[in-house]
């Protein structure tokens, strides 16, 4: 009796512990993060931004590859479609984009279900398409724009699923959103936010990559550094939960110079977070920098700086983990409701 008395409270002891384990509000991130490495990025980037994929150009053979590649993955990991069974694909008309001549595209979508709030969704976007091969025959493999981005996603899906299949899910659902027609005037983003999966007020925040591979121009002893656009913008939380994210496990330096209002770049309005932004959702864009080969055919997986692409892929990574298990999602302080800039 007393035996099965104290086997009954050993076991009783051992789940409390293994419950005290799963909590997601005091696990520790960088256990996922940590399965983010230079090497895979190294692997995915290779083939993602290969000759094979011609470039991506949008709506042609290249792009098709390049979506199926995504698909595949998150089919391989089994990290489920927001759009239900083997349809990973979100499909852009043609006839959606106004410059020239486009052929039917698709957003690949993935995600991960939140535990508690399942209805409220944190974005992390990045585009696969690029500009795809000349007049001379040179393919544009776009290894920074946006092989970088896309390949981060990955990583990040990938360490999401495994805390999920631990106990340790999301309380918010993620939302992988790869996008198609950036280059062509940020098209595939706005699709989805005109035709989002949920309503588009669901949306909490956006984390868009868009080249985050290489060392910009101006930048080479600035460390590990990133520069971060948008940020405090609309949301002074989303801007706290990124910056004690990055203070507690990788103490980058976060640079603003682009997050000024008055910067001449204009780089918040510039890539597919702005889509997003336009419905006041705190957004963050991730960006190196340009550099000389942004735009080139020279853009190649071999120029990929892959141990800074870890640690910004990883950064990323931990504020999408801060702001899916907050109590509350970020608030909106600084509402701007601008006109439909596209
Ligand atoms: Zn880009």
């Amino acid at each position: 009796m007393k035996k099965v008395l104290l086997f009954s409270l050993a076991l009783a002891l051992v789940g409390c512990k293994a419950q005290k384990d799963k909590n997601v509000k005091t696990a520790d991130p960088m256990e996922y993060a940590n399965t983010i490495t230079a090497d895979e990025l190294k692997e995915h980037l290779y083939i993602f931004a290969s000759d094979e994929f011609e470039g991506r150009d949008t709506g042609e053979r290249g792009q098709k590859l390049a979506a199926e590649y995504l698909k595949n993955y998150y089919i391989q990991l089994g990290i489920p479609s927001p759009l239900g069974g083997d349809d990973y694909y979100q499909e852009v008309p043609g006839s959606y984009f106004t410059r020239g001549t486009v052929k039917d595209t698709e957003n690949v979508l993935a995600y991960i279900e939140g535990s508690e709030f399942p209805d409220e969704i944190v974005v992390i976007s990045s585009h696969y398409d690029h500009v795809g091969i000349d007049d001379q025959g040179r393919i544009y493999n776009g290894a920074d724009d946006d092989g970088s981005g896309t390949v981060a996603i990955l990583e990040i899906a990938e360490a999401f699923k495994k805390a999920k299949d631990d106990g340790l899910g999301p309380r918010r659902s993620i939302l992988f959103l790869n996008v198609t027609g950036e280059e062509k005037g940020l098209v595939g983003s706005r699709f989805y936010s005109e035709n989002p999966v949920w309503p588009i007020e669901n949306h909490v925040t956006n984390l868009n990559i868009d080249m985050i591979g290489r060392i910009g121009e101006g930048m080479e002893d600035a460390g590990d550094y990133v520069y971060l656009i948008g940020s405090d913008r609309l949301s002074t939380d989303l801007h706290d939960i990124s910056e004690e994210m990055n203070q507690k496990y990788l103490q980058m330096n976060l640079d603003y110079t682009f997050n000024d209002e008055n910067d001449p770049n204009r780089f918040y309005f510039r890539s597919d977070h702005y889509n997003f932004a336009k419905h006041d959702i705190p957004v963050i864009f991730y960006f190196n920098g340009v550099h000389e080969d942004y735009h080139k055919h020279t853009d190649t997986p071999d120029k990929i700086e892959y141990d800074l692409l870890e640690k910004r892929a990883k950064l990323v990574f931990l504020t999408a983990w801060g702001v899916a298990n907050a109590d509350e999602p970020p608030f909106v302080d600084n509402p701007t409701l601008t006109d439909d800039a596209q």
